[in-house]
């Protein structure tokens, strides 16, 4: 079967990373007898210097037409790069916005997992970690605080400063459906997380979700507020599953558990829209400190296109025969520089996707 993937490699170490997530795609393609057909599309810095904006329309066109996108990471170094001191419009990070907006990702997706191999990395105590954990943050990306109205006036003599939260029905259910979709190709457990004891957008949210839950038996909810769940965060991570939660709650506690992973390095993401469709990605930024050097860690990467297999494409199995291959390669003792430690064995960026790429298998 053909998919065809638009690929956006970006600024920085974009082009490297993303040259590995190809190498370890194609072998599972040639593994499992798939076609992966690639379309790069210029966003951010690179398309500044190239069109002068960071998205051109006709970028956008071939992202929609594809079966879904594939990004390394935008941006310079902040504060230095020639594209920082100019309108918000031009810098390199407006090109992800539009994009998001322009294929409607209204899900982002946040996978939290922490391999034994790397458990010395985690800034949480052994019996805390016990046997480690795995879970999916499913954040609201389009809605909520970050989206409605604000604005700054004098009241009565005084400056004050308003944000809108708001969230309808169909927001909510849609990003419910997500989650609930997600928790049924995993451990079948949904944690939701609001503010209910106060908001009263947590309490349509919670309302709506326990809706959702209805047409999916199979799985657990419950529901936490937001305040304990991010103590439960790390007091407990191995009880979460998937946590389904709104937009700033989603952007901080997302933030939280790939801190507890203890490696930027390691962690994919994803965002999607209403079909299978979606953006894959690494969580961390362009690393415009390392880039050109051969150094940098592809796994996020290549985990973001394990993603893509699994949510976009239903293909479990590949899916699975390359986080396997990741697992394999940590477990002999390969390291690129971000997640080295005494023992290991130092590779570069292109090393490392060939060790990953050598270890697909059926
Ligand atoms: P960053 O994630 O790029 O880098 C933070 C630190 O982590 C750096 O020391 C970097 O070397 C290291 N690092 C990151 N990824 C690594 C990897 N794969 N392997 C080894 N080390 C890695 O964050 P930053 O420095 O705050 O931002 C740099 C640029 O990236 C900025 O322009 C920012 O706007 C942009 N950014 C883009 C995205 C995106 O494209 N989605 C996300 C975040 C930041």
């Amino acid at each position: 079967m053909n998919y065809n993937i638009a690929v956006i490699p970006g600024d920085g170490i974009g082009p490297e990373i993303i040259g590995e997530a190809r190498k370890v795609l194609d072998k599972v393609g040639s593994v499992y007898g798939h076609d992966f057909l690639y379309k790069e599309v210029l966003m951010g810095g690179i398309s500044i210097d190239t069109y002068g904006v960071p998205l051109t329309e006709e970028a956008l066109e071939t992202a929609k037409n594809s079966d879904s996108v594939l990004l390394g990471a935008v941006g310079g170094d902040v504060g230095n790069s020639k594209w920082y001191d100019v309108a918000p419009n031009l810098r390199p990070e407006a090109g992800l916005l539009s994009i998001r907006k322009g294929l409607n990702l209204f899900a982002n997706i946040r996978p939290a997992y922490l391999y034994k191999e790397l458990a010395a990395a985690c800034p949480l105590k052994e019996e805390i970690i016990g046997d480690g954990f795995d879970m999916v943050i499913m954040r609201e990306l389009t809605g909520g605080l970050y989206f409605g109205d604000r604005f700054t006036k004098e009241v009565d003599g005084v400056m004050t400063a308003v944000d809108t939260l708001s969230y309808n029905e169909t927001e909510i259910r849609r990003i419910a459906i997500k989650a609930f979709e997600i928790a049924m190709k995993r451990k079948k457990q949904v944690i939701s997380v609001d503010k209910a004891n106060v908001l009263d957008s947590s309490r349509l949210w919670r309302k709506v979700v326990e809706e959702v839950a209805k047409d999916y038996p199979e799985v657990t909810l419950s529901h936490m507020l937001v305040d304990n769940c991010a103590m439960q965060l790390v007091m407990n991570p191995g009880q979460f599953d998937v946590i389904l939660t709104e937009n700033m709650f989603g952007d901080i506690l997302s933030d939280e558990a790939s801190m507890i992973t203890g490696s930027i390095g390691m962690l994919s993401s994803a965002s999607m829209n209403e079909s299978k469709f979606g953006m894959y990605e690494p969580s961390h930024g362009s690393a415009p400190d390392i880039a050109g050097k051969n150094i940098a860690n592809p796994i996020a990467t290549i985990l973001s296109a394990a993603m893509m297999l699994r949510y976009s494409f239903d293909l479990d199995e590949e899916a699975k025969a390359m986080e396997k291959a990741v697992e394999a390669v940590l477990q002999e003792g390969y390291r690129t520089g971000d997640i080295f430690s005494e023992g290991n064995i130092r590779v570069s960026t292109t090393e490392m996707g060939d060790l990953i790429a050598e270890r697909i298998s059926k």
